[in-house]
């Protein structure tokens, strides 16, 4: 995997650097809850002001469908990321036209500018090529820094890259990094765990992962429909029990293609999720009544499960094992990834996670920092799991 970084990009004093990046924050009220994104584009932007070219920021916030709508304005980001940077952050009213243009013209090299939702705009999710040309018309060259919107083929994220000088930002270096390091060129042996609700939102994934995984460890609610589809007794435990055959197909591919699929033996079993509700240990294959629920991993598969990390040199992690949310059903994701990240502190293991609730996972577990890399990239971090290209990141190969 070659793609084209900021240190390809030279001679940068005095030009307009365009920079994707992912401004989605959590906002409540006007006010941002959450400013991890912002702290995650500081890299690539204060890079870029030290090589003194003017920065002009594109991200979406929301989803205003192509409307100027004012309670989804990225206006309110502005005060959050001027303290963070320390320096003064301009605002646009538009993405496009004067109001840009001039805001741009108007900063000095190293100054910041920040331009209004791209998605005001119904030519940015339809990767319009005029509206395309109109950003890119904005400045000198194109930085892609938001991963997490790399899965979407839209204006400010694949369109521009056709018309300007094209490179991955600091984070999504990091991103492409670590994601090449868990599955483009991992070192062997690798290990998957794939967890979570259902088997039938992961099907592409899990069978991407078969092919190139030397295990894959199964959990959660969708490892009950493997266990059910070999005729072992889930009782009444969440299931896609219409799955059974898709199960039996994975498992075949899984077979066939030397990749060990490692399967609950034993599991955690209570008639309530609720928090301390009793729970007790069942062996895979003991008789379970209707009202029994599988709800976490047992210890037996967590003792296998913790064997088979400590041989492995890479993980790539998505899912978790039981109903994590709810103590003491946590108990098998807490105690696997506290083993991974030991692992990972220790660089004997490679371990990258991401996707969904995997991140809270991770960090109920309070592993994220010593994990190798978490993505938070949900929807483009599952994608490139399935093994699928990400039009952000293909626009951005050397
Ligand atoms: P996903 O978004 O597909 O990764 O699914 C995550 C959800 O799966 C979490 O909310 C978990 O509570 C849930 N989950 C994990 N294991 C089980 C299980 N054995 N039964 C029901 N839900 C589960």
């Amino acid at each position: 995997m070659t793609f084209r970084t900021l240190d390809d990009a030279k001679d940068l004093a005095g030009k307009t650097a365009l920079v994707r990046v992912d401004f989605n924050v959590p906002m409540e009220g006007g006010k941002v809850t959450d400013d991890t994104r912002l702290r995650v584009a500081l890299p690539t932007i204060q890079r870029l002001r030290d090589a003194g070219a003017k920065v002009a920021l594109l991200a979406h916030f929301d989803r205003p469908k192509g409307q100027r709508v004012p309670s989804m304005s990225l206006k309110p980001v502005v005060d959050d990321l001027e303290t963070l940077l320390g320096a003064p952050v301009r605002f646009a009213d538009d993405c496009i036209g004067p109001d840009a243009v001039d805001a741009i013209r108007e900063l000095d090299a190293g100054g910041v500018v920040l331009l209004e939702n791209v998605r005001f705009h119904a030519a940015e999710e339809a990767n319009d090529p005029v509206f395309a040309r109109k950003l890119a018309d904005l400045g000198d060259l194109y930085v892609n820094d938001a991963f997490s919107a790399a899965h979407r083929a839209h204006a400010s994220t694949e369109g521009i890259a056709h018309h300007l000088p094209a490179y991955a930002g600091e984070s999504m270096r990091r991103e492409l990094d670590a994601l090449d390091a868990a599955l483009g060129n991992p070192q062997k042996p690798v290990i998957g765990i794939v967890g979570g609700a259902k088997v039938s939102t992961k099907l592409d994934l899990l069978k991407n992962l078969v092919g190139k995984l030397d295990r894959l460890a199964i959990g959660g609610g969708m490892a009950n429909t493997f266990l059910y589809a070999q005729g072992i007794d889930i009782g009444g435990s969440l299931a896609e029990r219409d799955m059974a055959d898709t199960a039996r197909e994975i498992m075949a591919e899984a077979e066939a293609r030397g990749c060990k699929l490692l399967l609950p033996v034993d599991f955690v079993v209570a008639t309530e999720v609720k928090p301390g509700a009793a729970a007790r240990p069942v062996a895979a294959g003991a008789a379970l009544s209707a009202d029994d629920k599988i709800l976490d991993a047992g210890p037996a598969t967590v003792a296998r499960l913790l064997e088979a990390l400590t041989a492995s040199k890479t993980l790539i992690w998505n899912g978790p094992l039981g109903v994590f949310e709810v103590p003491p059903f946590d108990a098998a994701t807490v105690t696997v990834a506290r083993h991974a990240a030991a692992l990972a502190k220790a660089s004997v293991l490679t371990a990258v996670g991401g996707g969904g609730d995997t991140v809270s996972a991770l960090n109920h577990a309070g592993v994220s920092d010593d994990m190798t890399f978490v993505s938070t990239a949900g929807g483009a971090f599952l994608e490139w799991m399935e093994g699928k290209p990400l039009p952000g990141v293909e626009a951005l190969r050397a």
